[in-house]
């Protein structure tokens, strides 16, 4: 079967106070429809690859033959990573993460707003386009970047929260001004599905 774009879980204009609507709708309806598009046509021929569950087809990524596996890393990582995205923001978003996560990300980084400046430091010193994360690693927190579209399953971390500083992600609103983008983007960010991710 093949992978499908779902539609984002809210409306293009609902995260304005981060997020303009048009960055919304190019995201989503282009850049995120093409990695789904690409990593189709990538997979054409390989009916067992199109059967795994995408977060298993990056875990096990060392499975897929050498000829497409840049491709499924690119596209099959742009796929996952978006999904990601979309999920752990929203309207309803901001404030700081309470519960068990709350308390790991005090424990492991000091408090909230050291976790918030060290996101910030891998998000401005990626070069280019890639991420930064919050993962969870053998039972505990860290704080990643990765480039272009690789997922941290491929490194056998689970991805809590990522945020995207690929340009696309903001330069209509932010031009060059990455740090701005990172500032804003907290006051969308949903504490109760990254939680939710913690928890499994
Ligand atoms: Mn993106």
């Amino acid at each position: 079967m093949a992978f499908t774009l779902p539609n984002l879980p809210y409306a293009a204009d609902a995260l304005e106070k981060a997020i303009d609507k048009m960055t919304m709708e190019i995201h989503h309806g282009r850049h995120h429809k093409a990695y789904v598009d690409n990593l189709n046509a990538a997979l054409a021929d390989q009916p067992a690859l199109q059967a795994k569950s995408i977060e298993t087809l990056l875990k096990e990524i060392q499975t897929v033959p050498e000829g497409i596996r840049q491709k499924v890393i690119n596209n099959g990582g742009g796929h996952a990573n978006h999904l990601l995205f979309w999920e752990i923001m929203s309207p309803q978003g901001g404030g700081a993460p309470s519960g068990k996560l709350g308390e790991a990300i005090n424990s492991t980084f000091g408090n909230f707003a050291g976790f918030q400046g060290k996101i910030k430091e891998a998000a401005l010193g990626r070069f280019g386009s890639g991420w930064a994360w919050l993962v969870s690693s053998g039972g505990k927190l860290e704080i990643i970047s990765t480039a272009n579209q690789d997922s941290p399953l491929m490194q056998g971390k689970t991805p809590l929260l990522g945020l995207d500083v690929w340009e696309h992600a903001y330069y209509l609103r932010y031009q060059n001004k990455r740090a701005d983008y990172v500032d804003g983007w907290w006051n969308v960010v949903n504490w109760d599905a990254v939680a939710s991710r913690f928890a499994q």
